[in-house]
């Protein structure tokens, strides 16, 4: 039975060699994180690369928590930042200037590596503590920086492919097991290079044809199919504690100049407006109650 890989995660294993991973394909969840932006066609496609990775990578979180990757860039590319929590919720957001070459990598759109930087989260959103990795703005594609990282920080083999196009996003993950041994070495490399090999990797519209036709000659087991969408968590209230933490005095110099405060969510482009008085209401001591 087939499962359509549009907007879509499965996750698969090798029957028998200690091989796993799993294939995610972004359709309207990728359009609808990049649709009320009209970010460069370049900069639109490796935002859906990001996506699809960081998907990939929560999809193997343990608790109800979130990955946020953050790139703070020299060059074009100002800030990246793709959220993704436990249950497939993405969104992103990213700010640039000037010309974006339609053939510019991301570690090339960051500029000057000595003053960027990239920042994986994990925020357990129960309290715990964050963990914060560097991935380093080395090499060319958005898949060599996560499969660097990957290394770096699981130290697992994994190889990762991504493929956007200014529709859709698709994105392959392959990794050894942690228990892995010499005896997997030779399905790895078959594995490695089938894709690597094949001419459309992503060319099949079914999630488990896919993986039949890149990986014929093993038995490949593919648990049931996750649903990525997009979604933010953008809030009024959340506008309004970041006007309080603005201050005062500068809300006051929007209301001269403005005459009313009006918020975009940079991810979702949301509008929250707020009128003098309600803005001026954020700042006003607590009201006591008359008791009669
Ligand atoms: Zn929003």
């Amino acid at each position: 039975m087939g499962v359509p890989i549009t907007d879509s995660l499965t996750r698969f294993v090798f029957e028998r060699a200690a091989l796993r991973g799993a294939v995610v394909g972004l359709d309207a969840a990728y359009r609808e994180c990049v649709g009320s932006h009209s970010y460069p066609p370049r900069l639109t496609r490796i935002l859906g690369e990001t996506m699809a990775a960081m998907c990939l990578l929560a999809n193997s979180l343990k608790f109800q928590g979130s990955l946020i990757l953050q790139l703070q860039g020299a060059g074009s590319v100002r800030l990246l930042v793709v959220e993704c929590d436990a249950s497939l919720t993405l969104r992103a957001t990213a700010q640039w200037s000037g010309d974006v070459a339609d053939a510019a990598t991301l570690a090339e759109l960051a500029g000057d590596p000595r003053r960027s930087r990239m920042v994986l989260t994990l925020d357990p959103r129960d309290g715990g503590p964050l963990h914060q990795g560097i991935v380093a703005l080395e090499g060319g594609s958005v898949a060599s920086l996560f499969e660097h990282y990957l290394a770096a920080s699981e130290q697992i083999a994994s190889r990762l492919w991504l493929d956007a196009t200014g529709e859709r996003v698709r994105g392959l993950l392959l990794q050894r097991m942690p228990g892995s041994t010499d005896a997997d070495t030779a399905t790895w490399m078959r594995a490695v290079s089938a894709v690597d090999e094949a001419t459309e990797p992503f060319g099949s519209t079914d999630a488990h044809a896919l993986l039949a036709a890149l990986f014929r000659d093993d038995d490949v087991r593919a648990f049931r199919a996750r649903t990525p969408r997009f979604g933010c968590s953008c809030s009024r209230e959340r506008v309004a504690g970041a006007l309080k933490m603005l201050g005062s005095a500068e809300v006051e110099s929007i209301l001269a100049e403005q005459g009313s405060v009006g918020v975009n969510c940079e991810f979702c482009n949301r509008r929250y407006d707020f009128s003098a008085d309600e803005a001026r209401a954020l700042f006003a001591a607590p009201q006591a109650t008359a008791i009669h």
